[in-house]
């Protein structure tokens, strides 16, 4: 898949669309989901333009790889989940990834289910 620059997330990037930031730094944005499955969702997108995690590993300079790892925990750190999450990378059609624009979920809050998200 060819990225698509008209995605909401591109759009969140060139602040077109607002968000609830929660973390940033030169290589994420981490907001709010705007229908959370959780009592905490929050998604963490690289400010590069990158369709999947294939995407990323694949194209991405070794510095935003780790910039976008680094900063899953640093969006983890700052909320402070204590308790735990559940991180999740939807990527492709079987997945239900809708937006094509690589996004790390974070659920956390509460005892998630098995099948949550
Ligand atoms: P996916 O199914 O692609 O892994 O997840 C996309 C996520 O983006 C969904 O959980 C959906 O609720 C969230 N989302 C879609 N549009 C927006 C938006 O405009 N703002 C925010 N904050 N989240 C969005």
């Amino acid at each position: 898949m060819s990225y698509d620059s008209n995605n909401v997330f591109a759009k969140i990037l060139r602040h077109e669309i607002p968000n609830t930031t929660v973390y940033e730094d030169d290589f994420v944005l981490a907001f709010k989901d705007i229908n959370p499955k959780a009592k905490i969702h929050v998604l963490v997108i690289p400010k590069g333009a990158y369709v999947d995690f294939q995407d990323l590993l694949d194209h991405a300079p070794q510095s935003e790889i780790d910039g976008f790892l680094k900063g899953i925990l640093a969006t983890v750190h700052a909320l402070n989940l204590t308790n735990g999450y559940r991180l999740v990378l939807n990527t492709g059609k079987d997945s239900g990834q809708e937006v094509p624009h690589l996004h790390a979920h974070i659920l956390a809050g509460e005892k998630l289910c098995v099948n949550q998200l």
